[in-house]
This record gives C-alpha cells, structure tokens and sequence, in this order.
C-alpha cells in the first residue's frame, strides 16, 4: 500500500498546488501543520480537513514524534521534559511542537519560492 501521497495526519492525497512537508512517515499537509500549531498552543482538540481528530497529547504519553523520533527532551540541568505533541487519534500518526514549527517553515518557504 503506498501512503506516501497522503498527510500523515489528515489522510488526504496530495493536491496540485498544495505545499507539504515531507516526514520519515509521510508528509504533513500546511493545513495540519497550522491546525497542528493552533492545537500544541491551547489544547483544544480540533477536527482536520480531512475529518480526523488531531488532539494535543498529555505530556506523560510516550509516543514518539513521527518526524525527530523524541518524545522527550534533555535539559541542561539534566531533566527530562516531555515534549509538547499532537496526535491524529484516526491515523496514529505523532508530531512534536518544534517539527511542526519546521513544518510550517518548509511549507511557508515552497509557498514562496513558487509564488506567481
Ligand atoms: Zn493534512
Ligand atoms: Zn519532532
């Protein structure tokens, strides 16, 4: 079955004209990864433009981010903190918040660099 064509978080195959950033899993779409940013923000769970659930993961969970491979980070005092995830309950799929800043980087940039 191939998959890479779709969001790893929405499901949806690739459109002409979309941006997308790929991810060792499969792309995410930009609509994700600014849905993705808005939910690691306040918490609230929210629906995609593909209809599946992306919520913010509880900081104990230990599921790793699809695209860094962490689900926690050192800090320089030598804790660990978890990072800040969100997840799509629909497709299983995990991003953490700084990939999806990344994310959203890559997508701003292609958008750019194609424009008009
Ligand atoms: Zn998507
Ligand atoms: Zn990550």
């Amino acid at each position: 079955m191939v998959t890479t064509g779709r969001c790893r978080f929405c499901g949806r195959d690739e459109s002409p004209g979309q941006h997308r950033a790929p991810g060792p899993k499969g792309p995410i779409c930009a609509d994700c990864a600014e849905t993705g940013l808005a939910v690691v923000r306040d918490g609230e769970a929210r629906s995609s433009a593909g209809g599946t659930t992306l919520l913010r993961l509880s900081p104990d969970a230990e599921a790793a981010c699809d695209h860094c491979g962490r689900w926690e980070r050192l800090t320089f005092l030598g804790f660990r903190r978890p990072l800040v995830r969100m997840r799509c309950e629909e497709l299983e799929s995990v991003i953490c918040a700084a990939c999806l800043d990344t994310a959203g980087d890559v997508i701003n940039k292609a958008s750019r660099g194609q424009g008009s």
